[in-house]
């Protein structure tokens, strides 16, 4: 029958294994495809890959690619082995990595798909239950961390992301060169970052040239545990700088709003978007509406100005002239009268060596950024992770550069 050449084809069949037979069932929408091994060849143990006796077959059966609309099933009566060292073990298939129960071309294609939509979607669209597809992307997974050739770390961002309603952290380290995620481990401990560090060798740990990073006392504390020359090496970033202020900026405007509406005005109501927006991203018809505003007596400016001013003083060359500058603004914002700012300015200056660092190291966010905000949308896709080794595993599978697919792809 032809379509038994066909399928040998499609599948990239070869000897000893040949298709015996293929039954299309239309009530169910279902086709088998009956694989053979033609006993000829002794079989290799599928663990040491040591030519072993024959033992039996057993019938094995694999979700395949669908042949149009129909759900394709391989079905194979596979040799048994029994290997001295590792016992009676069915041998090895081509066409599927040992214990899965989907041929490698359907989890690729399974891949594929989880790199576009939910696992919850793809289950869908593929009849398959949910933890099925967990499976495929989890292994997915264990597999490109197996496979990973990791270079030495030069320049890393360490960040934390929270899950299941913000109650949770993972700690996340990016490579800014490779722009991926290399390590993700659990809290946003020292020892969550230690974990990172256990895994890189001394000399490792002396090439890291720059750990960009919010200001946090544990991640500060591992990284002058495990990093040589820590304070010349850790820098506070520009992001999370501008974080803080604007959180500050918000709440003094959140409380002079409500001043001024107790005095009747509302000179600040629905002005929220204008004051927390990156100047360079308004249009030209914002930045004139903003004017009157942001050149007004309000305290809310002034903190404005204030915040700005600080976004203007990362792009110094030099440790001196950098140090200046931030003087200079430290000694406006911390009399500015305005306790938000004030409280922000406090820790800037007692972190200001970090800044400093930031500056000169050039440790410019940009990469890392990218990667929280694809965190963010993952977060958002899934509508919360409640499970922790869920979380980690998507983000090592979309963001960790990793090769997922299975071996064994004819493709
Ligand atoms: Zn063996």
């Amino acid at each position: 029958m032809r379509d038994k050449q066909l399928y040998a084809k499609i599948l990239g069949l070869k000897k000893p294994w040949y298709v015996e037979d293929v039954e299309l069932s239309t009530s169910e929408g279902e086709v088998e495809v009956f694989i053979q091994h033609d006993g000829k060849k002794a079989c290799k143990c599928s663990v040491c890959d040591t030519i072993c006796p024959g033992y039996d077959h057993v019938i094995q059966s694999w979700r395949h690619l669908n042949t149009c609309q129909f759900k394709t099933i391989l079905v194979a009566r596979v040799p048994r082995t029994n290997c001295p060292e590792h016992g009676v073990l069915a041998t090895r298939v081509p066409w599927a990595e040992s214990g899965s129960r989907y041929t490698a071309l359907f989890e690729a294609l399974i891949i594929d798909w989880l790199k576009e939509a939910s696992v919850k979607a793809v289950g869908q669209q593929m009849r398959l239950s949910w933890n099925a597809i967990d499976g495929i992307q989890q292994r997915a997974v264990k597999r490109g961390l197996e496979r990973r050739k990791t270079k030495p770390p030069k320049r890393i961002a360490v960040d934390e992301t929270s899950f299941q309603k913000r109650h949770e952290y993972v700690t996340v380290v990016t490579d800014h060169i490779e722009g991926v995620v290399t390590h993700v481990s659990d809290d946003r401990k020292a020892d969550s970052l230690n974990e990172y560090f256990d895994t890189l060798s001394d000399e490792e740990k002396g090439g890291i040239e720059c750990v960009t990073m919010d200001m946090s006392k544990a991640y500060i504390k591992s990284v002058k545990q495990n990093v040589p020359e820590a304070d010349q090496r850790i820098a506070f970033d520009k992001f999370h700088v501008a974080q803080s202020l604007g959180q500050a900026v918000n709440k003094v405007r959140i409380d002079e709003n409500v001043a001024l509406i107790k005095q009747g005005s509302n000179l600040l109501k629905g002005t929220r978007y204008n004051w927390l927006t990156n100047p360079e991203n308004m249009t030209v018809e914002q930045w004139d509406d903003f004017e009157p505003l942001r050149s007004s007596k309000l305290k809310t400016a002034r903190a404005w100005a204030i915040r700005e001013l600080a976004m203007t003083l990362w792009d110094y060359k030099s440790r001196a002239w950098a140090m200046k500058a931030w003087k200079r603004w430290l000694s406006w914002a911390l009399r500015c009268r305005l306790e938000p700012v004030k409280k922000v300015a406090r820790m800037i200056k007692e972190h200001l060596w970090g800044i400093i660092n930031a500056i000169v190291l050039n440790a410019n966010n940009g990469r890392a950024e990218g990667i929280n905000s694809k965190i963010q949308s993952l977060k958002n896709r899934a509508c919360g992770y409640r499970c922790r080794e869920r979380y980690k595993t998507a983000i090592y599978f979309h963001l960790g550069g990793l090769d997922l697919y299975p071996s064994g792809l004819n493709r």
